[in-house]
C-alpha cells in the first residue's frame, strides 16, 4: 500500500496516531472524526494514499467499492438508518487533510442543498 511519510491520514492508517477505530480491512480504515459534525461521524480512508476521490479512482479504484461497502456496513452496526456519504475535493470546498475520505455523517437531520 503506498504511503506518504508527512500525512495524517497514512499516519493514522499505520497505527502511528491512535484513533477510535469502528472498521478496518486490507483496503480500509474507518474511525471517529475529532470534531463530529453530527452524533455519527465516521472518516472512512483508504489504506492506499491519494490526494482526493478523482486521485483514488485513478490509481487504485477498488478502494472506492470498498469504502462504500464499508459505509454501509459501519451504518449497519451503528444503527443509522440513513447517512449522509460526503468527499470534500480541494481547499474551497472544505478539505483540510489531502489523503481522501469519505465522511459518513448520521444520527440528525440534514437539509438540503448541504451548505
Ligand atoms: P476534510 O475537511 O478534509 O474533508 O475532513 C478532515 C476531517 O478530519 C475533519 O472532519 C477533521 O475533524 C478530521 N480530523 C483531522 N485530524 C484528525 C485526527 O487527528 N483524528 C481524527 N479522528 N480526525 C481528524
Ligand atoms: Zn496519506
Amino acid at each position: 500500500m503506498a504511503q506518504e511519510v508527512e500525512c495524517l491520514f497514512c499516519k493514522i492508517v499505520a497505527g502511528i496516531i491512535p484513533v477510535d477505530i469502528v472498521y478496518r480491512s486490507d483496503e480500509v480504515v474507518a474511525f471517529r472524526d475529532i470534531t463530529p459534525k453530527a452524533p455519527t461521524h465516521i472518516l472512512v480512508v483508504p489504506t492506499h494514499h491519494a490526494e482526493n476521490a478523482t486521485e483514488l479512482a485513478k490509481i487504485a479504484p477498488n478502494s472506492l467499492i470498498a469504502m462504500f461497502l464499508a459505509a454501509g456496513e459501519i451504518a449497519s452496526v451503528e444503527g443509522l438508518a440513513g447517512y449522509r456519504s460526503v468527499f470534500n475535493t480541494g481547499t474551497s470546498a472544505g478539505q483540510t487533510v489531502f489523503h481522501a475520505h469519505l465522511h459518513i455523517l448520521g444520527g440528525r437531520s440534514f437539509s438540503w442543498p448541504p451548505g
